[in-house]
C-alpha cells in the first residue's frame, strides 16, 4: 500500500478503535456511577475537580472525576474522558504536588490518545472489545474487576516507555507552569519503591528488580533520572503535607482497613512508618500497625500488636476496637482484670457495635449497663 493510503487505512482504524473504546467506557462509568466502590465524598471530589481543571483548563467541563475504594496505587483516564483516581494513590501521596503531578501524567496520556493507540497495536493479537485504561499501575485492576473493567488484559499491556515518558515530561512543565514543585513526581516514585523493596511478596519485590514490569514501563531509577535534569522552578510548590494529610484524614481509617486486607505485612509496616513520620493521626496508625502484626503473627508479634494498640488508645482518634483487640489479647493470657477494663471501654465506646454481646460474654465481671439514649434525666 502506498504511504498516503496506509496512513488513511490506519487513520479509520485508529477512529473506529476510538470509538469503540468510548463506547465501553460510558457503559462502564454508568455502572461506575451506581457502585459501591465509588467514593463520592464532596471534600475529595471538589478538591481533585479543582487541580483537574488547572490540568484541562477550558476542557474542564469534559471531564468527570472519581475517586475509586481501592488499595491499589493506581489512577487512569479512559478515552471517553473519565479520570478514576484510587483511594490507594490519594493515601501515598503527601502533598497536593505529587497528586497533581499524577494527574497531569494521566491526562496526557488522554490528549495523546496512547489508549487507543495501544488498542490499535494489539488489536490483531486480542478481537472483541478492549477498553484500556492503565496508569501507574503496579498491581492488579483489583476492586474495577467487579465491574467488568478488563484490568487483566490491561495490566498484561503497558503504554509504551516512551509514552510514560512524554506523560512524565508534561507533568513536569505543568508543575513547573502552575507553581508546583516538579519534583513531586520524583518523590512519590522514591517512596512507593522503598515500599515495594519492604513488600512480603517476593513478587511484588522483583517487579523492581527484574525486568518484568519494566520491559516496558520506563525503570524507577530512569525515570526519577530524566525527571531530576527538568527544570524545578518552584521546589515549594503545592507542597504543604500538613494540608495534604488535613485533605486526607476523613478517609484514613477506611483506606488503612483496605491496606491491612492486602495482607501484605512488609509493605504495610512501610507505608505506616512513613505516615507516622508527621507525628499526627497516631491513633488510627498505631491501630493499623497493631493488626498488621497481629496477622503477621511472627515470633514477638503478640506482644508488638499490644503495643501499638496499647500505644492507640493514648491518642484521641484510637478507633473503638483498639479496645477490643486490647480485651482479646488479655483475655487470651487469662489476664481477666485487663480485659475485662478494656472490654468495657470497649463497649462504652461502639454503643451499637453488633458484637456488643459477644465480647460482654468474654468479661469475667458483669458488662457496663448500657447508657440511656433517650433525655429522661433532662428535666
Ligand atoms: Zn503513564
Amino acid at each position: 500500500m502506498a504511504p498516503a493510503a496506509y496512513a488513511q487505512a490506519r487513520q479509520t482504524t485508529d477512529e473506529r478503535v476510538a470509538t469503540s473504546m468510548r463506547f465501553e467506557a460510558d457503559d462502564f462509568e454508568r455502572r461506575l456511577q451506581r457502585s459501591r466502590i465509588r467514593n463520592t465524598a464532596p471534600d475529595l471530589i471538589i478538591e481533585i475537580q479543582r487541580i483537574g481543571c488547572a490540568i484541562a483548563q477550558e476542557r474542564c467541563s469534559s471531564f468527570r472525576f472519581y475517586v475509586i475504594e481501592t488499595p491499589e496505587f493506581n489512577a487512569s483516564m479512559a478515552p471517553n474522558g473519565m479520570m478514576m483516581i484510587n483511594s490507594g494513590l490519594l493515601l501515598r501521596c503527601e502533598s497536593e504536588a505529587e497528586l497533581a503531578f499524577v494527574m497531569a501524567h494521566e491526562f496526557h496520556h488522554f490528549v495523546d490518545n496512547d489508549s487507543v493507540e495501544m488498542a490499535s497495536r494489539i488489536r490483531g493479537a486480542n478481537a472483541g472489545g478492549l477498553f484500556i485504561m492503565i496508569g501507574l499501575s503496579v498491581v492488579g485492576a483489583g476492586a474495577l474487576g467487579e465491574l467488568g473493567y478488563l484490568g487483566a488484559v490491561a495490566n498484561a499491556l503497558a503504554f509504551s516507555r516512551e509514552q510514560e515518558r512524554d506523560a512524565d515530561m508534561f507533568a513536569s512543565s505543568f508543575t513547573n507552569e502552575h507553581g508546583y514543585d516538579s519534583y513531586a513526581g520524583v518523590h512519590l516514585w522514591e517512596r512507593l519503591r522503598t515500599e515495594m523493596l519492604a513488600s512480603s511478596s517476593e513478587q511484588t519485590r522483583k517487579r523492581f528488580t527484574s525486568g518484568s514490569l519494566f520491559s516496558t514501563h520506563p525503570l524507577t531509577e530512569e525515570r526519577i533520572a530524566y525527571l531530576q535534569a527538568q527544570p524545578r522552578l518552584h521546589p515549594e510548590g503545592g507542597g504543604d503535607a500538613v494540608r495534604y494529610r488535613a485533605f486526607i484524614r476523613p478517609h484514613l481509617r477506611q483506606w488503612l482497613e483496605a491496606e491491612i486486607s492486602v495482607r501484605d505485612a512488609g509493605a504495610g509496616l512501610a507505608l505506616l512508618e512513613r505516615l507516622a513520620a508527621p507525628g499526627a493521626d497516631m491513633g488510627v496508625i498505631q491501630y493499623a500497625r497493631g493488626e498488621i502484626y497481629r496477622y503477621r503473627n511472627n515470633d514477638g508479634d503478640a506482644t508488638r500488636a499490644l503495643a501499638s494498640y496499647t500505644e492507640a488508645v493514648e491518642h484521641a482518634d484510637a478507633p473503638p476496637e483498639t479496645w477490643r483487640q486490647i480485651g482479646i489479647m488479655q483475655h487470651r493470657v487469662h489476664n481477666s482484670a485487663a480485659a475485662d477494663e478494656a472490654f468495657s471501654r470497649y463497649l462504652s465506646l461502639a454503643t451499637s457495635a453488633p458484637d456488643r454481646l459477644l465480647i460482654a460474654s468474654m468479661m469475667s465481671a458483669a458488662p457496663p449497663a448500657a447508657q440511656p439514649i433517650s433525655n429522661a434525666a433532662a428535666p
